[in-house]
């Protein structure tokens, strides 16, 4: 049984300004082999969906009518909105390979226990892929990256590593899969694929992934200093919709500006409202550390709150953590180093 499981991907597509939605389940729902044995590549795809079918719809065949459940990771709908669905590996690359990737070989017919696999909401045969869908795919495909390189045993994966479904299926069953194919940006220039002029250039569609790569981080000095702020001030309130950081759900993880460039360090009072039920926010990169936490009761009202400590990451974002149920977060900085 494979053992690696992308729960901590939400963190990843909110830093990629992914919109998403988490199926119920998607956290322990995988093909009968459980989580991932590695995580060597992305696998590209479009469902074949009837035209303009819903996401609704995607999610009830992939994951409960198709007898190969589930079907990919999760899709990309036509509302651009990424349904994340399944956790563990999942059923739909098939018969394939092997594939060369900078995390060794994927072997033949391999690719459902190694591959992240994501459908998106198209039929295949023609059907204009949405404005949401051009702006969001290559965004997805990065924090999936960045979610393997952080999260997952391996070497780091690059662009290289994403394939379309038929790029898949060339090495040892040419022409069994044609996606993703349909009107995009992506499609290839006439004299390059006069025979196939419907069929995703994948040079094309992994060239708009690169262009995401930010810079690197410039090192910053070395401080032990704290500078306090004047006074309280309010990074985050999910209650208004101006932060762009929804209520949290429960199992749920959002990343949350500072709005100090080259702050390694932040100190932030945390004040859980309007809580669903019993449960606790976590502060910091990992999910269940023995420190930083911020419990409360259900009930109406200020349930919880409690000053933490977090390390402030390269992209000057710290992650906080809802678990068991949710809440609404306010976040006043108090001060930052
Ligand atoms: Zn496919």
């Amino acid at each position: 049984m494979g053992s690696i499981w992308a729960r901590a991907l939400p963190g990843y597509l909110y830093k990629w300004a992914v919109p998403y939605v988490l199926r119920p389940g998607w956290e322990t729902r995988s093909r009968n082999s459980g989580g991932f044995n590695t995580v060597k590549g992305i696998g590209i795809h479009h469902d074949a969906s009837s035209k303009g079918g819903s996401a609704d719809a995607a999610f009830q065949w992939s994951c409960f009518n198709c007898p190969s459940k589930p079907v990919g990771n999760g899709s990309l709908g036509r509302d651009g909105v990424f349904q994340l669905w399944a956790a563990g590996a999942s059923n739909t690359m098939g018969q394939g390979g092997p594939l060369w990737t900078q995390r060794g070989v994927i072997a033949q017919n391999d690719g459902n226990a190694t591959m992240f696999a994501i459908e998106a909401g198209n039929s295949g045969t023609g059907e204009p892929w949405t404005s949401g869908q051009i702006s969001t795919y290559p965004r997805l495909c990065m924090a999936v990256i960045d979610w393997a390189n952080h999260e997952t045993p391996g070497p780091p994966m690059a662009v290289g590593d994403i394939f379309s479904h038929w790029e898949y299926c060339m090495p040892s069953t040419p022409g069994r899969k044609i996606d993703p194919a349909g009107p995009s940006p992506w499609l290839p220039s006439p004299s390059k694929a006069p025979h196939y002029p419907d069929i995703w250039d994948m040079d094309k569609f992994r060239a708009s992934v690169f262009a995401l790569t930010p810079t690197p981080p410039q090192p910053q000095p070395p401080s032990g200093d704290w500078i306090m702020v004047p006074r309280n001030e309010r990074i985050l309130d999910t209650r208004d919709p101006k932060w762009g950081v929804p209520r949290f759900g429960g199992n749920t993880a959002h990343r949350i500006k500072v709005p100090y460039p080259g702050s390694t360090q932040a100190m932030v009072h945390l004040q859980a409202v309007n809580p669903a039920g019993d449960g606790f926010f976590v502060v910091g990169g990992v999910q269940k550390p023995n420190t930083a936490m911020c419990g409360f009761k259900g009930g109406a009202g200020v349930m919880g709150q409690s000053l933490c400590f977090t390390g402030v990451d390269p992209d000057g974002t710290f992650q906080v953590w809802c678990d068991v149920s949710g809440a609404d977060l306010i976040i006043d900085l108090q001060g930052t180093g």
